[in-house]
């Protein structure tokens, strides 16, 4: 079984462990503000939320580092802003840049869909992880990944998109090694095959 550890610095954090408690594999869900309790997790879920509040959270309660060191070596999940967080660089923030996790060797864009529609859900297809049934996907002023900067990276979740005139590819379900990042909520739906996998993934890349 597993500690399972939500970063509650910022977002939608609850709902993470709520999911979580449903799952047998899980001894227990807790939420993360400290390096203590970052040092008692097996793996951690880096919630949705807004990606610069919580880079400046984690600055101010000196938890960049312990977050840095943490996901070089076990198993994490970013969804939205947390995807952010996990990345090794961004796009589309605010003059300055912000500081990140630096996990992903990917260029996520931030706010990818904002100027058309702030929010949408979709079926998306997810094969590698999930089969054949396709998983309600809520996006919510989400990011993509806009760049894969290493060979260890497999894209495991693609929408398409209308982007202008043009039809464009995005990546928004990406696995490295030990991490695993979303640009949805899936915390947001009744579903918990994502919370159920990641579990199984975390079990795999305990160490
Ligand atoms: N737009 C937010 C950001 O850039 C992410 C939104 C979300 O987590 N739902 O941080």
């Amino acid at each position: 079984t597993l500690t399972v550890g939500v970063l509650a610095l910022q977002g939608a954090f609850i709902e993470h462990i709520h999911m979580l408690n449903k799952i047998p594999e899980v001894k227990e869900a807790v939420p993360v503000r400290t390096e203590e309790q970052l040092n008692s997790i097996d793996c951690l879920i880096i919630p949705g939320g807004e990606s610069t509040a919580m880079a400046l959270i984690a600055e101010r309660c000196n938890m960049l580092e312990p977050l840095r060191a943490f996901v070089q070596k076990k198993p994490t999940w970013g969804t939205c802003a947390g995807m952010i967080m996990l990345a090794k660089e961004a796009t589309g923030a605010k003059k300055g840049g912000q500081q990140l996790f630096n996990g992903l060797d990917v260029v996520v864009n931030r706010n990818q869909f904002g100027t058309q529609k702030e929010s949408f859900q979709t079926m998306l297809h997810l094969p590698e992880i999930l089969g054949e049934q396709p998983f309600p996907a809520v996006f919510i002023r989400a990011p993509v990944i806009s760049q894969i900067k290493s060979d260890d990276v497999k894209i495991v979740g693609r929408l398409e998109h209308k982007h202008g005139q043009t039809e464009a590819e995005t990546a928004v379900a990406v696995i490295q090694n030990h991490l695993f990042a979303t640009a949805f909520h899936p915390e947001l739906t009744s579903d918990n095959r994502l919370h159920q996998f990641f579990v199984s993934f975390a079990l795999k890349h305990k160490n």
